[in-house]
């Protein structure tokens, strides 16, 4: 297979599994319905240059496997520790966030990334009946 299929499969894979921000091997099973031949080793490597040349962004979660979002604008994300799912916090929200901590520190941000833990809506909803109403 061609690098440039490889890449193409990757990141339709990565696409296509969008709003999950996959990890590596959740981008992996995806890309296998595609092209079965495709390695682990391919997919994180694609993944990683596709990182470098800022189309992806990696999202580094305690205590758990890496995860990969196609969205390069710089927003931050909250993780599950039950389920492990990872959400997106609004973009026009950060943006103002950045602004603010500019100010403060008088650092000009380059980059930014925070990553909150506690539980999902989901999670809540099955351990005490309860699901979050925002
Ligand atoms: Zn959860
Ligand atoms: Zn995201």
């Amino acid at each position: 297979m061609r690098n440039s299929k490889q890449k193409f499969v990757v990141a339709k894979a990565l696409m296509e599994l969008y709003t999950e921000h996959p990890t590596a091997a959740e981008v992996y099973r995806q890309a296998r319905k595609m092209n079965p031949g495709i390695s682990l080793g391919t997919v994180y490597r694609n993944l990683n240059n596709l990182v470098a040349a800022g189309e992806v962004k990696k999202i580094t979660v305690p205590d758990a496997a890496d995860r990969y979002d196609p969205q390069p604008e710089e927003h931050h994300h909250v993780a599950c520790l039950s389920c492990g799912r990872v959400f997106d916090i609004d973009i026009s929200f950060t943006k103002r966030l950045n602004r603010k901590i500019e100010l403060e520190t008088c650092v000009k941000l380059t980059n930014l990334q925070l990553i909150g833990t506690g539980y999902c809506q989901y999670c809540i909803k099955n351990k005490k009946g309860e699901i979050c109403q925002n």
